[in-house]
């Protein structure tokens, strides 16, 4: 991950080591199931969504340390959010990481920033997204998705 600034992979490593929401949901009401063959990353993501609002999310999976500190971070910046903020932030991480020049929403990524340098490494962009659209995927009722 050479690049990415200190404190940037301070953070990265530290949402591996310790990812938050890593857990399985008894009450799960959407579940999705993520795979990156480019990487063999997989992501089983559940939640529980209740009004349109993401009352508890947990994840499972195995994968390399920027999938995984991606995940985490993910379901850190979702739980508690409607559906609907979900996909804004969505939209705004999908854009840092596929259309860096474009407009980016710093205000809603807030602590995902610190995955913004992927984005000069192709072949970690996969690794980076694949939470995001396992949480898209969740939400629009798919129970699976390949990153391409
Ligand atoms: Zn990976």
């Amino acid at each position: 991950m050479s690049g990415l600034n200190d404190l940037y992979q301070e953070i990265l490593l530290e949402h591996n080591s310790k990812p938050r929401n890593f857990k399985s949901l008894e009450d799960a009401n959407q579940i999705s199931e993520g795979y990156n063959p480019l990487c063999g990353d997989q992501i089983t993501l559940a939640l529980k969504v209740v009004d349109g609002v993401i009352d508890d999310v947990g994840f499972q999976g195995s994968g390399c340390a920027i999938s995984r500190a991606s995940a985490s971070m993910m379901t850190q910046s979702i739980k508690g959010q409607s559906v609907e903020h979900a996909e804004h932030i969505f939209d705004a991480f999908h854009n840092m990481i596929i259309e860096p020049e474009g407009e980016i929403d710093l205000d809603l990524l807030g602590d995902l920033e610190t995955l913004s340098g992927v984005n000069e490494y192709p072949t970690r962009i996969k690794c980076a997204i694949l939470a995001w659209h396992t949480m898209k995927a969740a939400l629009d009722g798919d129970a699976q998705v390949t990153t391409e």
